[in-house]
């Protein structure tokens, strides 16, 4: 899940009520529970037992979530607790229900509870839900990732996306017998120390810690660079060559909102890398899948050395997976000296729903029509934006596309940066009153799945038409 630590600049400024144990954003007075709509009601969402809970769970759970972008920080409000979901709709405790551009941050291609995934793992449940064994299931997903995704020679299956990445960084490490890894600023590639690193002072200095407890020495391992800025990329091995093991980069970002790679940006990756002798790693946890039966890099047309997979091919259950050149992988343990493992890894629960998954999605190739649908509501969404004459950006590519607040085109981090993330909190909440859930987050992306219907869209886009112009009233 795409649940990165919020950085201050984009938290919301909050205050607490007194004697209340809930942080209310200081511009509640802008959110959903406020606004009216068009016919001039005031709409109040029933959130009475979203709010109970959200009580209760801060009593035991630190911020009453596991993860903390679901606190809804960044937007404000409650967070909606969830009872139950199916095909493209979540339904809350309090019976509001949702079409959800969420997806569990990805993995739900198909929508939710699609009965052919469920029923997959609920026959594997009946046989025992982990054995610390090898079982088939397990062979047979890691054929079909290798066959839709040739680089994967020889595959690991993990627990979570942020396994695979830390573990093909340390294997990375370990081919290389170098130490500085290549990032680039706001992309998420999980929560390992490494990688919660954001730019040092200079462009091509080693970075700084962007997380408490991340030690200085391991951010110093790590250089975040500008992303679709190649010439930064050069910099850096012009300074550094020697010393990098491996660029990591996720071939379309989903972690800054969607933003796509320039033209000759990747190409540029894998002959810098090629040249100085560094791994190049696709972070493909979003991307495996999202645009075909393939990974990002067979449309993008490049081989990187190693991949993480998860989201998706984890089918909704928690698996994640790295692979890569077969003289890479084997320096694994038990072949080779890097150690890394799980109890839960390949858990044939799991990998039982990856399987049922996968086959429905070679199957069924919804592709084309998520294509079409996505390309619907993002032309829409601008039609409705011309018309509200709100400045936005529509960043797209297949099933995925961010709406950003600003005036300019976003290209990386710091353009992406640049929107107005209040524009964003009242928006998200306009479209949460009317039934619409968007990430809790201006800096995340939104999913489409085949279960989502072009009445779905229809209902969307008027949605977001009367946000817009609520917006354009409000301000
Ligand atoms: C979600 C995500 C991860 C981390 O996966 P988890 O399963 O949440 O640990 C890593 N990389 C990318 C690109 C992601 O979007």
């Amino acid at each position: 899940m795409a649940q990165r630590k919020i950085k201050t600049s984009f938290v919301t400024p909050a205050i607490r009520k007194p004697g209340s144990s809930i942080w209310i954003p200081a511009f509640a007075g802008m959110t959903g529970e406020s606004l009216r709509r068009n016919d001039g009601c005031a709409r109040l969402q029933k959130t009475e037992n979203s709010r109970r809970l959200f009580n209760r769970a801060q009593k035991v759970l630190v911020g009453g979530v596991n993860s903390p972008v679901r606190a809804f920080k960044s937007v404000g409000g409650v967070p909606r607790f969830i009872s139950r979901a199916k095909g493209s709709k979540i339904w809350d405790v309090d019976g509001n229900k949702y079409i959800d551009y969420c997806l569990s941050w990805g993995p739900l291609i198909l929508g939710h509870a699609r009965k052919e995934v469920l029923n997959a793992a609920a026959l594997a449940l009946e046989r025992g839900s982990t054995f610390g064994l090898p079982t088939e299931t397990e062979i047979e997903l890691a054929e079909v990732l290798k066959k839709a995704i040739p680089s994967l020679e020889l595959v690991r299956l993990t627990s979570s996306g942020t396994e695979a990445v830390m573990s093909a960084l340390r294997l990375a490490r370990a081919a290389t017998g170098r130490d500085l890894i290549v990032k680039f600023t706001g992309a998420y590639h999980g929560h390992a120390d490494s990688l919660l690193v954001e730019a040092g002072s200079g462009l091509t200095s080693l970075g700084r810690p962007d997380s408490f407890g991340v030690p200085k020495s391991f951010a110093q391992t790590t250089l975040s660079l500008p992303s679709n800025n190649i010439l930064a990329v050069k910099e850096a091995f012009k300074k550094w060559g020697p010393k990098i093991a491996a660029v990591i980069v996720e071939p379309v970002s989903g972690n800054m909102g969607t933003v796509l790679p320039e033209k000759g940006f990747l190409e540029s990756l894998r002959d810098l890398t090629k040249k100085y002798g560094a791994l190049l790693i696709f972070d493909e946890v979003i991307t495996g899948f999202r645009f075909g039966f393939c990974g990002a890099q067979k449309i993008f047309r490049i081989e990187p050395d190693l991949t993480c997979l998860g989201k998706i091919a984890g089918g909704g259950f928690p698996l994640a997976a790295f692979g890569g050149k077969k003289e890479i992988m084997e320096l694994l343990a038990p072949l080779g000296p890097v150690y890394q493992g799980g109890t839960l890894s390949g858990n044939p629960v799991a990998a039982s729903a990856a399987l049922k998954l996968l086959a429905l999605l070679k199957k069924e190739n919804p592709y084309p029509d998520l294509n079409r649908k996505t390309l619907r509501l993002v032309e829409g969404i601008r039609q409705e934006a011309r018309n509200a004459r709100v400045s936005v950006q529509v960043n797209s590519f297949g099933p995925m596309l961010t709406v950003f607040f600003s005036e300019h085109p976003v290209r990386d981090y710091f353009s992406a940066k640049k929107s107005d993330t209040k524009k964003y909190a009242a928006f998200f909440h306009a479209l949460l009153d009317e039934g619409i859930y968007f990430p809790p987050s201006q800096f995340e992306a939104c999913f489409l799945s085949s279960a989502h219907s072009d009445s779905d869209i229809d209902q969307t886009l008027s949605a977001i038409g009367r946000a817009f112009s609520q917006l354009k009233s409000s301000r």
